[in-house]
Protein backbone atom coordinates (compact mmCIF):
# COMPACT_ATOMS: atom_id res chain seq x y z
CA UNK A 1 0.00 0.00 0.00
CA UNK A 2 1.03 3.06 -0.82
CA UNK A 3 1.51 5.64 1.89
CA UNK A 4 2.27 8.52 0.29
CA UNK A 5 -0.68 11.76 0.84
CA UNK A 6 -1.61 13.19 -2.06
CA UNK A 7 -2.65 16.91 -1.85
CA UNK A 8 -5.51 18.64 -4.10
CA UNK A 9 -6.33 21.82 -3.16
CA UNK A 10 -9.11 23.54 -2.91
CA UNK A 11 -9.82 26.32 -5.70
CA UNK A 12 -12.08 28.42 -4.08
CA UNK A 13 -11.27 29.45 -0.16
CA UNK A 14 -14.73 29.84 2.02
CA UNK A 15 -15.33 33.29 3.82
CA UNK A 16 -13.56 32.92 7.44
CA UNK A 17 -15.99 33.38 10.56
CA UNK A 18 -15.26 36.24 12.97
CA UNK A 19 -13.05 34.73 15.81
CA UNK A 20 -15.87 35.96 18.73
CA UNK A 21 -18.68 34.05 16.95
CA UNK A 22 -16.95 30.81 16.62
CA UNK A 23 -19.10 28.45 19.09
CA UNK A 24 -18.24 24.92 18.61
CA UNK A 25 -18.07 22.87 15.80
CA UNK A 26 -20.29 25.13 13.32
CA UNK A 27 -17.55 26.44 10.97
CA UNK A 28 -15.66 24.27 8.94
CA UNK A 29 -12.24 24.54 6.85
CA UNK A 30 -11.29 24.34 3.29
CA UNK A 31 -9.89 20.65 3.07
CA UNK A 32 -10.36 17.16 4.72
CA UNK A 33 -8.46 14.08 5.28
CA UNK A 34 -9.74 10.72 3.82
CA UNK A 35 -8.27 7.26 3.48
CA UNK A 36 -10.56 4.33 2.24
CA UNK A 37 -10.30 0.56 3.25
CA UNK A 38 -11.61 -2.53 1.41
CA UNK A 39 -11.50 -5.82 2.44
CA UNK A 40 -7.81 -7.72 1.07
CA UNK A 41 -6.41 -3.89 0.47
CA UNK A 42 -6.09 -2.64 3.38
CA UNK A 43 -6.41 1.28 4.19
CA UNK A 44 -5.16 3.19 0.69
CA UNK A 45 -5.35 6.34 -0.83
CA UNK A 46 -4.49 8.33 1.85
CA UNK A 47 -5.28 12.37 0.93
CA UNK A 48 -6.18 15.90 1.34
CA UNK A 49 -8.81 17.00 -0.75
CA UNK A 50 -10.96 19.88 -0.79
CA UNK A 51 -14.03 19.81 1.65
CA UNK A 52 -16.85 18.38 0.32
CA UNK A 53 -20.35 16.02 1.01
CA UNK A 54 -19.65 12.44 1.01
CA UNK A 55 -22.51 10.80 -0.74
CA UNK A 56 -24.07 7.55 -0.18
CA UNK A 57 -26.59 5.22 -0.90
CA UNK A 58 -29.24 4.53 1.19
CA UNK A 59 -28.18 0.93 2.12
CA UNK A 60 -24.75 1.73 3.15
CA UNK A 61 -24.03 0.03 6.90
CA UNK A 62 -23.31 3.65 8.43
CA UNK A 63 -27.26 4.35 8.51
CA UNK A 64 -28.19 1.97 9.95
CA UNK A 65 -25.88 0.03 13.19
CA UNK A 66 -23.58 2.76 14.11
CA UNK A 67 -20.41 1.02 13.56
CA UNK A 68 -18.55 4.27 13.81
CA UNK A 69 -15.58 5.16 15.81
CA UNK A 70 -14.17 8.91 16.54
CA UNK A 71 -11.43 10.82 17.69
CA UNK A 72 -11.75 15.08 19.21
CA UNK A 73 -8.23 16.51 19.86
CA UNK A 74 -7.15 20.05 19.10
CA UNK A 75 -4.57 22.33 17.13
CA UNK A 76 -3.20 25.33 18.86
CA UNK A 77 -1.52 28.39 17.88
CA UNK A 78 1.36 30.06 19.72
CA UNK A 79 2.33 33.37 20.30
CA UNK A 80 5.28 33.17 17.99
CA UNK A 81 3.73 31.45 14.80
CA UNK A 82 3.62 28.52 15.89
CA UNK A 83 0.82 25.23 15.61
CA UNK A 84 1.02 22.63 18.11
CA UNK A 85 -1.02 19.19 18.81
CA UNK A 86 -1.15 17.80 22.27
CA UNK A 87 -0.40 14.10 22.34
CA UNK A 88 -1.68 13.37 19.12
CA UNK A 89 -0.24 10.05 19.43
CA UNK A 90 -2.85 9.15 22.34
CA UNK A 91 -5.23 9.90 20.46
CA UNK A 92 -4.66 7.05 17.49
CA UNK A 93 -3.92 4.65 20.03
CA UNK A 94 -7.17 4.84 21.29
CA UNK A 95 -9.09 5.22 17.82
CA UNK A 96 -7.05 1.71 17.19
CA UNK A 97 -8.80 0.35 20.65
CA UNK A 98 -11.81 2.02 19.62
CA UNK A 99 -11.62 0.18 16.41
CA UNK A 100 -10.94 -3.39 18.33
CA UNK A 101 -14.22 -3.03 20.10
CA UNK A 102 -16.58 -1.88 16.60
CA UNK A 103 -14.72 -4.86 14.70
CA UNK A 104 -13.22 -1.87 12.57
CA UNK A 105 -9.50 -2.71 11.23
CA UNK A 106 -6.91 -0.71 12.66
CA UNK A 107 -5.62 2.17 11.18
CA UNK A 108 -1.51 3.08 10.81
CA UNK A 109 -0.78 5.45 13.06
CA UNK A 110 1.74 7.08 11.18
CA UNK A 111 0.04 7.57 8.25
CA UNK A 112 -2.89 9.34 10.12
CA UNK A 113 -0.77 11.39 11.99
CA UNK A 114 1.15 12.47 8.87
CA UNK A 115 -2.47 13.07 6.83
CA UNK A 116 -3.54 14.95 10.22
CA UNK A 117 0.09 17.10 10.19
CA UNK A 118 -0.24 17.82 6.25
CA UNK A 119 -3.86 18.60 6.11
CA UNK A 120 -3.37 21.22 9.15
CA UNK A 121 -0.41 22.91 7.21
CA UNK A 122 -2.95 23.08 4.06
CA UNK A 123 -5.88 24.68 6.24
CA UNK A 124 -2.78 26.32 8.94
CA UNK A 125 -4.88 29.94 8.05
CA UNK A 126 -7.89 28.66 9.81
CA UNK A 127 -6.34 28.56 13.36
CA UNK A 128 -7.74 31.53 15.48
CA UNK A 129 -5.99 33.39 17.71
CA UNK A 130 -7.62 34.56 20.44
CA UNK A 131 -7.22 33.71 24.07
CA UNK A 132 -8.95 30.38 24.22
CA UNK A 133 -9.71 29.82 20.64
CA UNK A 134 -8.51 26.40 19.22
CA UNK A 135 -8.80 24.25 15.58
CA UNK A 136 -10.75 21.41 17.11
CA UNK A 137 -9.51 18.29 15.12
CA UNK A 138 -12.09 15.60 14.50
CA UNK A 139 -11.14 11.89 13.03
CA UNK A 140 -13.51 9.31 12.40
CA UNK A 141 -14.60 5.84 10.57
CA UNK A 142 -17.75 5.29 8.96
CA UNK A 143 -18.70 1.82 7.16
CA UNK A 144 -19.22 2.44 3.70
CA UNK A 145 -20.53 -0.90 2.37
CA UNK A 146 -24.18 -1.05 0.93
CA UNK A 147 -25.83 -4.21 2.64
CA UNK A 148 -28.12 -4.63 5.14
CA UNK A 149 -26.73 -7.86 6.67
CA UNK A 150 -25.75 -7.49 10.64
CA UNK A 151 -22.01 -8.24 10.58
CA UNK A 152 -19.31 -5.63 10.43
CA UNK A 153 -18.44 -4.06 7.05
CA UNK A 154 -16.65 -4.69 4.10
CA UNK A 155 -15.11 -1.57 3.67
CA UNK A 156 -14.52 1.90 5.49
CA UNK A 157 -14.03 5.69 5.21
CA UNK A 158 -11.56 7.46 7.83
CA UNK A 159 -12.24 10.89 7.40
CA UNK A 160 -10.72 14.25 9.53
CA UNK A 161 -12.60 17.76 9.45
CA UNK A 162 -11.52 20.67 11.04
CA UNK A 163 -13.45 23.22 13.09
CA UNK A 164 -12.24 26.67 14.28
CA UNK A 165 -13.64 26.62 17.35
CA UNK A 166 -14.05 29.60 20.16
CA UNK A 167 -13.09 29.34 23.81
CA UNK A 168 -15.00 27.21 26.03
CA UNK A 169 -15.36 29.78 28.62
CA UNK A 170 -15.70 33.57 26.99
CA UNK A 171 -16.72 34.73 30.62
CA UNK A 172 -13.31 32.88 32.42
CA UNK A 173 -13.51 29.21 33.51
CA UNK A 174 -16.55 28.62 35.97
CA UNK A 175 -17.91 26.09 38.14
CA UNK A 176 -21.35 24.41 36.76
CA UNK A 177 -23.98 22.69 38.71
CA UNK A 178 -24.55 18.39 37.92
CA UNK A 179 -27.44 16.18 38.35
CA UNK A 180 -26.96 12.74 39.50
CA UNK A 181 -28.53 10.05 36.96
CA UNK A 182 -30.03 7.15 38.62
CA UNK A 183 -32.50 5.80 35.83
CA UNK A 184 -30.11 5.76 32.92
CA UNK A 185 -27.17 4.44 32.23
CA UNK A 186 -24.47 5.50 30.21
CA UNK A 187 -22.19 2.58 29.60
CA UNK A 188 -21.76 -0.96 31.56
CA UNK A 189 -18.81 -3.28 31.33
CA UNK A 190 -18.72 -5.49 28.60
CA UNK A 191 -20.09 -2.99 26.60
CA UNK A 192 -18.55 0.49 24.80
CA UNK A 193 -18.32 3.00 27.48
CA UNK A 194 -13.91 2.48 26.68
CA UNK A 195 -14.77 3.12 23.07
CA UNK A 196 -15.67 6.65 21.58
CA UNK A 197 -18.71 4.95 19.73
CA UNK A 198 -21.82 7.58 18.03
CA UNK A 199 -24.04 5.08 19.76
CA UNK A 200 -22.85 5.89 23.59
CA UNK A 201 -23.57 9.80 23.27
CA UNK A 202 -27.25 9.60 21.88
CA UNK A 203 -28.37 7.08 23.92
CA UNK A 204 -27.19 9.85 26.86
CA UNK A 205 -29.20 12.77 25.20
CA UNK A 206 -32.25 11.77 27.23
CA UNK A 207 -30.53 11.81 30.55
CA UNK A 208 -28.91 14.71 29.67
CA UNK A 209 -31.99 16.89 28.77
CA UNK A 210 -33.54 15.43 32.42
CA UNK A 211 -30.51 17.26 33.88
CA UNK A 212 -30.78 20.57 31.69
CA UNK A 213 -34.70 20.45 32.33
CA UNK A 214 -33.83 20.82 36.19
CA UNK A 215 -31.37 23.44 35.67
CA UNK A 216 -27.94 21.61 35.47
CA UNK A 217 -25.59 21.28 32.81
CA UNK A 218 -24.51 17.88 33.47
CA UNK A 219 -24.84 14.34 34.14
CA UNK A 220 -22.91 12.81 37.12
CA UNK A 221 -23.08 9.17 35.40
CA UNK A 222 -22.87 5.89 38.05
CA UNK A 223 -21.69 2.41 37.27
CA UNK A 224 -24.75 0.51 35.12
CA UNK A 225 -24.69 -2.64 37.29
CA UNK A 226 -25.14 -1.64 40.83
CA UNK A 227 -25.92 2.65 40.69
CA UNK A 228 -23.64 2.86 42.95
CA UNK A 229 -20.16 3.77 41.74
CA UNK A 230 -19.05 7.37 40.23
CA UNK A 231 -17.70 6.58 36.48
CA UNK A 232 -18.14 10.34 34.55
CA UNK A 233 -19.62 13.63 34.23
CA UNK A 234 -21.32 14.43 30.98
CA UNK A 235 -18.22 13.60 28.46
CA UNK A 236 -15.69 13.82 30.73
CA UNK A 237 -13.99 12.46 33.36
CA UNK A 238 -13.81 13.32 36.72
CA UNK A 239 -11.99 14.07 39.70
CA UNK A 240 -12.35 15.07 43.65
CA UNK A 241 -10.43 16.15 46.19
CA UNK A 242 -11.10 14.98 49.43
CA UNK A 243 -9.24 15.95 52.28
CA UNK A 244 -5.93 16.83 50.38
CA UNK A 245 -6.33 14.21 48.03
CA UNK A 246 -7.58 13.84 44.79
CA UNK A 247 -9.76 10.61 43.53
CA UNK A 248 -10.63 9.85 40.23
CA UNK A 249 -12.55 6.43 39.31
CA UNK A 250 -10.31 3.86 38.62
CA UNK A 251 -10.79 2.64 34.54
CA UNK A 252 -12.88 -0.07 35.27
CA UNK A 253 -13.75 -1.20 31.41
CA UNK A 254 -17.04 1.20 31.04
CA UNK A 255 -15.10 4.84 31.50
CA UNK A 256 -13.34 6.11 28.69
CA UNK A 257 -9.80 6.79 29.17
CA UNK A 258 -8.97 10.15 28.65
CA UNK A 259 -5.88 12.00 27.65
CA UNK A 260 -6.79 15.29 29.44
CA UNK A 261 -7.24 12.56 32.42
CA UNK A 262 -4.25 10.53 32.15
CA UNK A 263 -1.98 14.39 31.54
CA UNK A 264 -3.78 15.03 34.96
CA UNK A 265 -2.64 12.58 37.11
CA UNK A 266 0.86 12.98 35.39
CA UNK A 267 1.08 16.44 36.68
CA UNK A 268 -0.59 15.62 39.97
CA UNK A 269 2.62 13.17 40.52
CA UNK A 270 4.98 15.63 39.05
CA UNK A 271 3.56 18.33 41.64
CA UNK A 272 4.09 15.78 44.52
CA UNK A 273 0.29 15.94 45.06
CA UNK A 274 -1.21 12.57 46.46
CA UNK A 275 -3.91 11.19 43.58
CA UNK A 276 -5.36 7.63 43.37
CA UNK A 277 -7.31 5.68 40.64
CA UNK A 278 -10.05 3.61 42.83
CA UNK A 279 -13.08 3.35 43.37
CA UNK A 280 -15.40 6.01 44.84
CA UNK A 281 -19.18 5.02 45.38
CA UNK A 282 -21.97 8.23 45.50
CA UNK A 283 -22.27 7.14 49.31
CA UNK A 284 -19.13 7.50 50.31
CA UNK A 285 -18.82 11.17 48.45
CA UNK A 286 -21.89 12.21 50.44
CA UNK A 287 -20.30 11.16 53.31
CA UNK A 288 -16.88 13.08 52.45
CA UNK A 289 -19.36 16.07 51.68
CA UNK A 290 -21.33 15.86 54.88
CA UNK A 291 -17.95 15.56 56.85
CA UNK A 292 -17.07 18.67 55.22
CA UNK A 293 -13.99 16.99 53.31
CA UNK A 294 -14.56 17.68 49.73
CA UNK A 295 -12.78 20.05 48.56
CA UNK A 296 -13.34 20.20 44.49
CA UNK A 297 -14.41 18.66 42.06
CA UNK A 298 -14.06 18.75 38.43
CA UNK A 299 -14.42 17.30 35.06
CA UNK A 300 -11.74 16.62 32.34
CA UNK A 301 -11.83 16.55 28.71
CA UNK A 302 -10.09 17.96 25.16
CA UNK A 303 -13.49 20.56 24.94
CA UNK A 304 -13.36 22.37 28.52
CA UNK A 305 -10.06 21.24 30.12
CA UNK A 306 -11.33 21.32 33.24
CA UNK A 307 -14.68 22.09 34.19
CA UNK A 308 -14.77 23.04 38.00
CA UNK A 309 -18.29 21.67 39.33
CA UNK A 310 -20.02 23.90 41.65
CA UNK A 311 -23.02 22.03 42.88
CA UNK A 312 -24.33 18.27 42.98
CA UNK A 313 -27.95 17.83 42.78
CA UNK A 314 -29.36 14.84 43.67
CA UNK A 315 -32.96 14.00 44.43
CA UNK A 316 -34.08 16.72 46.96
CA UNK A 317 -30.74 17.47 47.90
CA UNK A 318 -28.55 20.37 46.51
CA UNK A 319 -24.52 19.88 47.38
CA UNK A 320 -22.60 22.96 47.63
CA UNK A 321 -18.87 22.62 46.33
CA UNK A 322 -16.33 25.11 47.19
CA UNK A 323 -18.86 27.62 47.78
CA UNK A 324 -20.03 27.47 43.99
CA UNK A 325 -16.15 29.11 43.30
CA UNK A 326 -13.43 27.53 41.06
CA UNK A 327 -10.88 25.91 43.47
CA UNK A 328 -7.30 26.74 43.45
CA UNK A 329 -6.42 23.42 41.87
CA UNK A 330 -8.57 23.47 39.13
CA UNK A 331 -7.53 26.67 38.11
CA UNK A 332 -3.87 25.74 38.73
CA UNK A 333 -4.18 22.77 36.63
CA UNK A 334 -6.53 25.05 33.96
CA UNK A 335 -3.68 27.33 33.54
CA UNK A 336 -0.87 24.67 33.50
CA UNK A 337 -2.42 22.04 30.63
CA UNK A 338 -3.64 25.46 28.36
CA UNK A 339 -0.39 27.08 28.85
CA UNK A 340 1.32 23.62 27.56
CA UNK A 341 -1.17 23.50 24.63
CA UNK A 342 -0.46 26.81 23.59
CA UNK A 343 3.29 26.96 24.09
CA UNK A 344 2.80 30.07 26.98
CA UNK A 345 5.07 27.25 29.32
CA UNK A 346 7.39 25.10 28.97
CA UNK A 347 6.47 21.91 28.48
CA UNK A 348 8.55 19.46 30.20
CA UNK A 349 6.96 16.36 29.36
CA UNK A 350 7.33 16.81 25.86
CA UNK A 351 2.98 16.12 25.23
CA UNK A 352 2.81 19.14 22.77
CA UNK A 353 4.46 18.19 18.95
CA UNK A 354 5.06 20.83 16.37
CA UNK A 355 3.27 20.79 12.61
C1 LIG B 1 -13.68 12.07 24.91
C2 LIG B 1 -14.26 11.72 26.23
C3 LIG B 1 -13.64 12.04 27.46
C4 LIG B 1 -12.41 12.91 27.54
O1 LIG B 1 -11.33 12.45 26.84
P1 LIG B 1 -10.15 13.44 26.43
O2 LIG B 1 -9.20 12.57 25.72
O3 LIG B 1 -9.60 13.98 27.70
O4 LIG B 1 -10.76 14.50 25.58
C5 LIG B 1 -14.21 11.58 28.62
N1 LIG B 1 -15.36 10.87 28.63
C6 LIG B 1 -16.00 10.57 27.48
C7 LIG B 1 -17.25 9.79 27.54
C8 LIG B 1 -15.49 11.00 26.25
O5 LIG B 1 -16.12 10.71 25.12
Amino acid sequence: MSTEITVVKATEKKTKPDENTLGFGKFFTDHMFVMDYEKGKGWHSPRVIPYEPISLDPATMVFHYGQTVFEGLKAYSTTDGKTLLFRPEKNFERLNRSCDRLSIPNIDQEVVLGGLKELVRVDREWIPKAEGTSLYIRPFILPTETNLRVAPASSYKFVIILSPVGSYYPEGIHPVSISVEKEYTRAVLGGTGTAKTAGNYCAGYIAQEKASQQGAAQVLWLDGVEKKYIEEVGSMNVFFKINGEVVTPILNGSILEGITRMSIIELLKEWNIPVVERKLSLDEFIEAYENGQVEEVFGTGTAAVISPVGEFRFKDNQMMINNRETGELSRKLYETITGIQTGRIADPFQWTEEV
